[in-house]
This record gives structure tokens, sequence and C-alpha cells, in this order.
């Protein structure tokens, strides 16, 4: 369990506390969905559980439940978003090769435009 202080510098965290603001587009107990603010698809939704969580790699057996209900969030904004039909992508980057920028917990939910190749092509 994260300590005050990691909650209380987590941008993520203080989203779920209200004190940063942010498009929030689905809520549950467990999880909280809002949009990225730096949008790379016509759809891009950060999708976090509201317990505080560093990254995949943290996650444990007990989080069960929690990840169903983050899969269960991403179809139905997939639904509602329009793009059940087109596709979508849901991505959690673990890391510095992964390029995460913000530890706690989140993934990305993308859609409304060809996505492309899963990673860049490198020479
Ligand atoms: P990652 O690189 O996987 O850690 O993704 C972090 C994501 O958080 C990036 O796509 C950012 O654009 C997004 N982001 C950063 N600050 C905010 C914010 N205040 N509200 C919404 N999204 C944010
Ligand atoms: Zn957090």
């Amino acid at each position: 369990m994260a300590d005050d202080e990691e909650r209380s510098s987590c941008l993520f965290c203080n989203i779920v506390a209200g004190s940063i603001p942010a498009t929030i587009v689905r809520e549950s107990d467990r999880v909280l969905a809002f949009r990225d603010i730096t949008p790379r698809a016509p759809t891009h939704i950060l999708i976090i559980p509201k317990e505080h969580i560093a990254s995949a790699a943290e996650l444990e057996d007990r989080h069960g439940d929690l990840l169903a209900d983050i899969h269960q969030a991403a179809v139905q904004l997939a639904g509602a978003e329009g793009i059940a039909d087109s596709g979508w992508r849901l991505i959690s980057n673990v890391g510095p090769d992964s390029g995460q920028e913000v530890f706690h917990l989140h993934y990305h939910l993308l859609g409304g435009r060809p996505l492309g190749p899963l990673v860049t092509p490198t020479g």
C-alpha cells in the first residue's frame, strides 16, 4: 500500500481526489476514466484504478476484480465512443523503455483512426 506522501505527490491520485481537474468520462467505486490531456488519437482515454498502484508490475493477486473492471470499462467506453466496430487498442506502459511518465497504473484506450504498427519500427 502506498504511503500518504506518495499519493499526495501523484498526479493521478490528485485527479482521483478531485484536486486536479480532468475530463472524467466514467467512474465506478474502483475505476476512473478521463481524457488524456495530449490526445494521440480521436479517442484517447486513460483508465486507472482509484487505488495507487505504480504500474502493472506492482499488481497483486487481490487485484483480479479490479483488472476485470478496467477491461469492462474499456469495452463500455469503446461503445460509447463509437469505436466498438472500427477497433481500438488498450496499452499500459511499464518502466523506462516503455516511456512510462506517470507512475500510477493506467491503460491508454486509443481508437478513432487506424492506429498503425504496435511499436515504431527502428533501424
Ligand atoms: P505514460 O507515458 O504511459 O505514463 O502516459 C501518461 C499519460 O498521461 C500521457 O499520455 C499524458 O499525456 C497524460 N497526462 C499527463 N498529465 C495529464 C493530465 N493532467 N490529465 C490527463 N492526462 C494527462
Ligand atoms: Zn497515484
